[in-house]
């Protein structure tokens, strides 16, 4: 667990119990901290076994701040009341950069982007643990970071932070902090691009002078984020990265190589770490062949320009796609559809995707899941892929993208 003297004796509410919410409850009290802790869910509440406080009419002055867990939208009555009462309102990222100072020397490289964070943290994690860094993962992925413990000196904290935690950091100096892409994405809570982007930026504006930015160029152009330095990252022979497939991973491979060169490894250990990673579930995964038919789940692609690059890594593929979708277009897939054999149209998105594809390409109206997989195993000819890259949001029909992309994986085992 990570503490810190630096909060002892303070008070803090804490909004939002789930597993960083939990995680954030703990390490306060083993700092020495008071906690007023609440969940506004039934479920969540009675799960948390402690003593709760509800932060929606207890008296908040004095707290010295009030974590948030980033899903908590700004719009949510707490972040009005703890102005009022003139509190901060924090993420547990921000509490770890609080905490630092009493860390063993260390550093912290920050993700962010659109697509393709957990994919990058878990590859620059991987090949500094391959080579012999004392690496730990947190943020948007794994355990929780104040739950995890602290690192021997010369440690990297990898760290993915969405746009929702940035917003709610206000002090994270990343020795090395990255930014893949912006594309739209998240428009429901950010309101409009500039608004969504300068959460974003917001990684690049806690730096110190000396802090390493690595800017993908489509971004750092269409954003007009300065760049003082640019090099032109090439990361030698890609048929060595069996998981990295895909256009899209070698972006990601870029990023994690310069991510690493700037933490000062080798180009041999960076190497050997592209060629040792093994994806992450649900990103192009692999679920195996039946009949001759390549089957990949892609759950993990909720819009569409995550799903561009699925769709342009495998030819003669039929297509699952719908949900609940983000947007209401299609724009950034159409020039990968001379790669799809027919599309399988699922959830609340079916009746919007269908105008969309209908006149290039068969369109299937499937609804659900376990119908497209059975409209694609029937109509799949050996050679062929079938790919759920959805290109939407789950909730419509799942808990999240692993619950969907772990039902996909049992229809498909099923299949004789
Ligand atoms: P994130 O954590 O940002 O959501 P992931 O690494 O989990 O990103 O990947 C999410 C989806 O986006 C996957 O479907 C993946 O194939 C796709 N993807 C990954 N990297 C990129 C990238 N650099 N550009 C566009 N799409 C990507």
């Amino acid at each position: 667990m990570i503490t810190s003297p630096a909060f002892a004796g303070k008070t803090y509410g804490v909004f939002g119990l789930a597993r960083s919410g939990r995680a954030t409850v703990a390490a306060l009290h083993a700092s020495g901290a008071q906690v007023l802790a609440w969940d506004d869910g039934d479920a969540a509440r009675e799960a948390f076994d402690g003593e709760l406080t509800d932060l929606g009419t207890a008296d908040l002055s004095g707290l010295a701040a009030i974590i948030v867990s980033p899903g908590v939208p700004h719009s949510a009555p707490i972040f009005a009341r703890a102005a009022a009462a003139g509190v901060p309102v924090v993420g547990d990222i921000e509490l770890f950069a609080q905490a630092r100072a009493d860390l063993p020397p260390h550093r912290v490289v920050g993700i962010t982007g659109t697509n393709g964070k957990s994919t990058t943290t878990a590859l620059i994690h991987h090949i500094l643990v391959q080579a012999g860094v004392p690496a730990a993962m947190g943020g948007n992925i794994g355990l929780p970071i104040l739950a995890q413990d602290p690192l021997p000196s010369g440690g990297v904290y990898v760290l993915e932070l969405s746009s929702y935690q940035l917003e709610i950091t206000e002090s994270l100096a990343c020795e090395v902090a990255v930014l893949l892409n912006i594309t739209p994405d998240h428009l429901e809570r950010h309101g409009t691009m500039p608004a969504y982007a300068a959460a974003k930026a917001r990684l690049f504006a806690m730096q110190r002078e000396d802090g390493i930015a690595i800017i993908g160029a489509q971004a750092a152009h269409d954003h007009h984020l300065p760049g003082q330095h640019i090099e032109d990252v090439t990361t030698g022979d890609q048929t060595a990265w069996p998981a990295l497939q895909g256009p899209h991973n070698l972006q990601n491979a870029r990023a994690a190589t310069a991510a690493c060169r700037a933490l000062g490894l080798s180009n041999a250990a960076i190497a050997a770490g592209l060629a040792s990673y093994a994806a992450l579930p649900h990103r192009m995964e692999r679920i195996g062949t039946r009949g001759g038919v390549l089957w990949i789940n892609d759950s993990k692609a909720t819009n569409p320009e995550s799903t561009a690059p699925a769709l342009a890594a495998f030819p003669r593929t039929h297509w699952i796609a719908g949900g609940k979708a983000k947007g209401a277009d299609l724009d950034a897939v159409m020039p990968w559809l001379g790669n799809v054999v027919a599309a399988y149209l699922i959830g609340e998105a079916a009746p919007l995707f269908r105008p969309l594809l209908a006149p290039k390409l068969p369109v299937t109206m499937s609804g659900t899941l376990a119908q497209a997989v059975s409209d694609a195993a029937a109509a799949a000819r050996p050679g062929e892929t079938v790919l759920l890259s959805p290109a939407c949001a789950s909730f419509d029909q799942f808990r999240d993208f692993e619950h969907r992309g772990d039902a996909f994986r049992t229809l498909v085992e099923a299949i004789a």
